[in-house]
């Protein structure tokens, strides 16, 4: 017996990531490695480059794409921006604030919570009244979308308050980008990252990251290496400074960055406005599916993701049971529920290519079927 070539089934995947990944950007990852020295790679890579400025919508010379997932570049920010003598404000309404204060904490920074309802939108008061009663504050960290509860944050308020404290701000964008409007050089955000599985619909594993010429500057001044030797940015900067010389600092994921630059190009045929809007109609029609079902959602009206939506299971409904008639007699993957809500939430994602009218139809009637079962 001899083990075979694996053949994943076709799933349809509206889970929190991956999200379903178009045909066309499977095909481009077929297409031949060449070297990622090569003139025709480096040439390719400045194309993501300024297809990644146009997603960001940000003019930002240091915009990249980091060889590893969304976790990667957020730790890079974290580990690029601070030193152990800084003070952090990290608004925390999730799991994936909780996972900033972590980052902080391993650097040896001080960090200084707000602490934000599950659910919610983080509140742009509860940062001014903290930042008020901390002077010594230097960076404002938060997320845009928080994927574990389904509730966008006011990015372009707290980022304001931010900089009235002469904060800089180090936002998580890994589900907001290419899904709600998101806009880094208007709202003067200072260090974004984000990832390629979410509403990139891109292959997971890489980490697109942008930082302004002020966070540019911290880096460049700081008096201690980086302790990520790997993440360091002022070695990486160089690789995608695309000023024509490239030097080696590790092999890039080739194929992978084919399948960015394609989710790209698929992202700027539609038009970044339309990209919002297409989730926004989808989510209004699952929304009202789901409120026939008898499904309430967990977070207000107002403050609701349309690529994420969180709803309450049901009382005496098995959680398991209901993912699994999905999975398995509808090839279709929707998400648990994650930390505080693990075992009480789903988490139903319409996220890039996922994010089309026959997978709404499709998930209302599945679970329609699964929930009478
Ligand atoms: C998915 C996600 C991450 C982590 O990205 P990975 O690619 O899984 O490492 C970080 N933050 C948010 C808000 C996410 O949704």
């Amino acid at each position: 017996m001899s083990i075979q070539s694996f053949m994943p089934p076709q799933r349809t995947l509206m889970g929190p990531g991956p999200s379903d990944v178009s045909p066309r950007v499977l095909s481009a990852l077929a297409r031949p490695t060449i070297g990622h020295l090569d003139p025709t790679f480096i040439g390719m890579m400045d194309e993501v480059k300024s297809l990644l400025q146009y997603a960001f919508q940000t003019k930002n010379t240091y915009t990249m794409a980091i060889s590893a997932p969304g976790s990667a570049g957020m730790e890079a920010c974290f580990v690029n921006l601070l030193t152990p003598d800084d003070t952090v404000v990290v608004c925390k309404n999730g799991v994936f604030g909780a996972r900033m204060i972590e980052n902080v904490q391993r650097i040896g920074a001080k960090v200084v919570v707000v602490d934000g309802t599950w659910g919610r939108a983080v509140d742009p008061q509860a940062l001014e009244d903290t930042l008020k009663q901390t002077p010594q504050a230097r960076f404002v960290a938060f997320v845009h979308a928080e994927t574990s509860t389904g509730a966008l944050s006011d990015a372009k308020t707290l980022c304001e308050i931010a900089r009235q404290y002469n904060c800089l701000t180090i936002v998580d964008a890994v589900t907001s980008l290419a899904g709600v409007e998101l806009k880094v050089d208007e709202w003067g955000i200072d260090a974004i990252y984000s990832g390629s599985q979410k509403c990139l619909s891109c292959v997971p594993g890489i980490s697109p990251v942008s930082f302004s010429d002020q966070a540019a500057q911290v880096i460049k001044n700081r008096k201690t290496a980086v302790q990520s030797w790997f993440l360091d940015q002022s070695l990486v900067m160089e690789y995608w400074s695309g000023q024509g010389k490239r030097s080696y600092h590790h092999t890039a994921p080739v194929n992978s960055l084919y399948a960015l630059h394609e989710s790209l190009i698929v992202l700027q045929n539609e038009g970044l406005e339309n990209s919002w809007a297409r989730h926004r109609n989808l989510h209004n029609k699952l929304a009202l599916g789901l409120a026939n079902l008898g499904l309430d959602f967990i977070v207000p009206e107002q403050e609701r993701l349309p690529q994420l939506n969180a709803v309450n299971i049901p009382q005496g409904v098995d959680d398991v049971k209901v993912r699994q008639i999905l999975l398995n007699d509808y090839n279709l993957e929707i998400g648990a529920g994650l930390g505080q809500f693990a075992g009480t939430a789903w988490r139903i994602g319409l996220m890039g290519y996922a994010a089309r009218n026959e997978n709404v139809v499709l998930c209302l009637a599945a679970l329609k079927e699964a929930l009478t079962k």
